[in-house]
């Protein structure tokens, strides 16, 4: 029989080696530490929680994070079960004792009879056999080396810069509008790329000193080799000068307000489309280091914004990921040399929950390949299918940029668009239809293992 290699012992690694070695297949987990070490984990364990201790929301009714929750317990997969075996009492979230949960992980891998963990750093792309590479956000120097050697320097980042996303149904229409600058594009979608929201000079200057003025996050020891060019935080260039972001990504030039024709904007902040179904924005240009809680009050004070509720907010940090809505297939599959299959945060996904959630979908695929089994990639309509419909495909891929679990991934349910019920009312519904979903793709392997 044939071996799955797995590089990176991390959330989805460990996920990816319990779902394969459960359906029959070898499995041979090669992790790095402790023998090489990065600036984030402090163990040798597999499964290291690098920072919080928390899984976000456990409300599989509610939020889709509760719902990827939900998917993964149905699946057995592993980090959950010992997530919830280490539970600390956190109201609706779940918080995990990180020791414990990392030890567990560690022991339920090397008791499987179908796994083997190797100690040591992969350097170089393997190529032939099957492998799963899960090296996370800090994948080694030289295996990061080895991947932009094979899919072009572009298309593998060392930092995200990550601007706020905002749910389209939160932005105020009759404030903002949809307008290329310049009206370039050649259809009348291309010319309608952008949502625009105008200020005046006292908004600007308001916004300005809001800027200056807000909670910052520092830079991680280990993350400071420098900023990069075109993806300075926006508090940093309002620091350079006060009308730098006016002259940057905020200028008002090629711009025409339809509901104000006459008022000339002082300053626009455009949103871009960031995804194939219109159900998310991105703010362009807005990466920042500003804290959570001070940018949701910052970007609210953005004319149109008012209301706005963010799919997830901004950032940058040391995080190495590929494009991939241009190198994966929807199997996961460097389209490139097929024999390879990426998951979990160097994906591009972000988070504890949803690294997991990759490793899980990817040591299926990879299994049921193995095995001759043909398994299609998960339902778009379940929490695993939006995310990973998003990252090998719905994505925008020239800003493709790490995205997290969120109901703007998920296709409208018919009768419900536009608001008619509420958005609990919505929620429900998408969360009822994954779960069905979820479980009829479940259904379908254990028929074939029968
Ligand atoms: P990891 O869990 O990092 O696993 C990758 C594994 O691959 C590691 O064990 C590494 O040692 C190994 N490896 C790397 N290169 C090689 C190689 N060449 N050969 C062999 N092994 C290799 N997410 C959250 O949800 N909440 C947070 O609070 C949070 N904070 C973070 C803070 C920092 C500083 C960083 C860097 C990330 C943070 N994240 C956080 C993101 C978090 O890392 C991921 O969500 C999650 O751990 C990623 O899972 P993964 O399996 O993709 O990578």
């Amino acid at each position: 029989t044939q071996t799955l290699h797995i590089i990176g012992g991390g959330m989805a690694g460990s996920e990816a080696a319990w779902q394969a070695a459960n359906m029959g297949v070898q499995v041979v987990i090669h992790e790095m530490r402790p023998k090489v070490e990065t600036f984030a984990h402090r163990t040798g364990h597999l499964a290291e929680m690098v920072c919080s201790n928390s899984f976000r929301s456990d409300d599989d009714e509610q939020n889709a994070v509760g719902l990827l929750h939900w998917e993964m317990r149905a699946a057995d997969g592993l980090i959950m079960a010992k997530a919830d075996e280490h539970r600390l009492p956190a109201g609706g979230a779940l918080a995990v004792d990180r020791d414990p949960f990392a030890e567990s992980v560690t022991e339920a891998l090397m008791a499987h009879p179908n796994v083997t963990v190797e100690y040591g750093e992969i350097t170089e792309l393997p190529s032939d056999g099957h492998w799963i590479i899960a090296t996370g956000p800090l994948t080694s120097t030289s295996l990061g080396a080895a991947i932009q050697a094979e899919t072009g320097a572009d298309r593998l980042a060392f930092f995200d810069a990550i601007a706020p996303i905002v749910y389209a149904e939160s932005i105020d229409m009759d404030v903002a509008w949809l307008q290329s600058r310049y009206d370039k594009g050649e259809t009348e979608e291309e010319r309608k790329a952008y949502l625009n929201c105008p200020m005046t000079k006292d908004q600007y200057e308001a916004f300005i000193d809001a800027l200056l003025a807000a909670d910052k996050t520092e830079f991680h020891e280990g993350e400071t080799a420098g900023y990069f060019d075109g993806c300075l935080p926006i508090e940093v260039m309002a620091e350079r000068g006060r009308e730098t972001l006016r002259f940057g990504p905020m200028k008002p030039v090629g711009l025409t307000n339809v509901h104000k024709p006459d008022d000339k904007p002082y300053a626009v902040v455009q949103l871009r489309r960031d995804n194939a179904l219109g159900t998310l924005y991105n703010i362009v240009g807005f990466q920042t280091k500003m804290k959570y809680g001070a940018q949701s009050e910052v970007f609210k004070m953005i004319p149109g914004l008012e209301n706005a509720s963010f799919a997830r907010l901004g950032g940058i940090h040391r995080n190495t990921f590929i494009n991939s809505p241009t190198l994966l297939d929807d199997q996961m599959r460097l389209k490139s040399r097929p024999n390879i299959r990426f998951a979990g945060q160097v994906t591009g996904v972000e988070g504890y929950v949803e690294s997991a959630a990759m490793g899980l979908l990817a040591g299926r695929l990879a299994a049921a390949e193995i095995l001759g089994t043909a398994l299609e990639t998960a339902p778009q309509n379940t929490a695993m299918g939006a995310l990973v419909h998003h990252i090998t495909g719905g994505a925008e891929a020239k800003t493709f940029q790490p995205m997290n679990v969120n109901f703007g991934l998920f296709q409208p349910v018919d009768g419900l668009k536009g608001g008619r019920r509420g958005r609990k009312d919505r929620y429900k519904a998408y969360t009822d239809r994954a779960k069905s979903d979820w479980q009829a793709w479940l259904d379908a392997q254990t028929k074939v293992d029968a």
